[in-house]
């Protein structure tokens, strides 16, 4: 890994050119993380024209373009692909936070927790799912969702948003009850039952986790809307839980499972989505200043292409796959460091690109 050489960080400046103005590097205090599940630079295109040509991710001044192919599969899944974000290492298809060797890895949302900084999830799908779980948990299968649940318990993470309210709740492989873990470990618990996210108060003073669906959540086209507002409050409440910074991973998770029912108003309503997301991070970052905005994807999905439609104006969406393919995807950055996310890069240097950024 020599990605961190492309960061000017560790320059010395010897005596003879002391005159000479060292180089900037803006470090980031806190660093967010958006992963459009399955965002190609096709699904992108969907939404831009879909929505008049106009996005929020467009507003970001620094663009990339990235490799994501797995340990000797030149096609990755999701957890493969969100293990080289979290930890920086190839892994095998459907690994979670292990190397190719099956050694445990230290992700950056663990390396934060150890420096103080504070974490949080937030995903439109199981808590316990491939990308966040990738994160926090270590375990050779991503199936093994109750292992996961209880990874989740041995970290101090301050902030959970996502679905798989059953993997804490209802065990089956062991009698425990981790709602009950989470409530004595001092975490607020809510659900979508108790309490609906809008009308959800966030106290800094306890982590908090909120569970937006027993098992997966909804589709946005069958009436999910909490996403957004999740983004609007995670970075707030992050910011107010340690003054070191913070990490946050926000995933929108569904725009790879619209990809593989070969969906395209699902994809484009969740590519929508995800650019709202992307809106209400965004203005976060611009009013604090001191956050870095990375916006990819783990893969792309479906194989969609764009093409001439009908009327003159209209766009034909056709796919040729129901899984993920090796396409380039594409990287965004905003914010203190962003300049180091231009040009072409793998997956795994995401990972060792922001944690040079955050001096670790
Ligand atoms: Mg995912
Ligand atoms: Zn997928």
């Amino acid at each position: 890994m020599k990605s961190w050489l492309l960061l000017p960080l560790f320059i010395s400046i010897s005596p003879q050119i002391r005159n000479v103005p060292e180089p900037v590097v803006q470090r980031p205090k806190n660093i967010i993380l958006l992963i459009g599940d399955g965002m190609g630079l096709s699904q992108v295109s969907a939404g831009l024209y879909a929505n008049g040509k106009k996005l929020n991710i467009d507003q970001f001044p620094v663009t990339g373009i990235m490799t994501t192919h797995a340990y000797r599969n030149l096609v990755t899944d999701s957890a493969a692909g969100a293990t080289a974000f979290a930890c920086g290492c190839k892994t095998k298809n459907g690994v979670i936070g292990l190397d190719s060797k099956m050694e445990k890895c230290f992700s950056i949302l663990e390396d934060a927790e150890a420096h103080g900084l504070s974490t949080g999830l937030v995903a439109s799908c199981s808590i316990t799912h491939a990308t966040p779980a990738a994160f926090i948990a270590h375990v050779e299968s991503r199936t093994e969702h109750e292992a996961i649940a209880a990874d989740i318990l041995k970290t101090d993470v301050d902030l959970l948003i996502g679905g798989g309210l059953k993997y804490f709740k209802d065990r089956s492989n062991d009698s425990r009850n981790l709602l009950n873990e989470l409530q004595d470990k001092g975490y607020t618990v809510s659900d979508y039952e108790g309490q609906p996210f809008p009308a959800l108060t966030f106290s800094a003073a306890k982590p908090l986790v909120w569970f937006g669906a027993y098992e997966e959540p909804l589709s946005v086209t069958k009436g999910r809307d909490w996403l957004p507002q999740a983004a609007i409050k995670a970075p707030v409440f992050l910011k107010q839980r340690s003054d070191k910074g913070f990490f946050l991973m926000l995933e929108g998770s569904q725009i790879d499972w619209a990809g593989h029912a070969n969906d395209a108003n699902r994809v484009v309503k969740e590519m929508l989505d995800f650019d709202a997301v992307v809106g209400k991070i965004l203005d976060f970052a611009k009013e604090d200043g001191q956050t870095l905005v990375i916006i990819t994807a783990d893969h792309e999905t479906g194989g969609l292409a764009l093409e001439q439609g009908h009327a003159h104006d209209s766009l034909d969406l056709t796919f040729s796959s129901t899984y993920h393919t090796a396409s380039l995807v594409p990287v965004y950055a905003y914010g203190p460091g962003s300049e180091s996310f231009s040009g072409v890069m793998d997956n795994t240097e995401i990972y060792w690109k922001m944690k040079a950024l955050l001096g670790f």
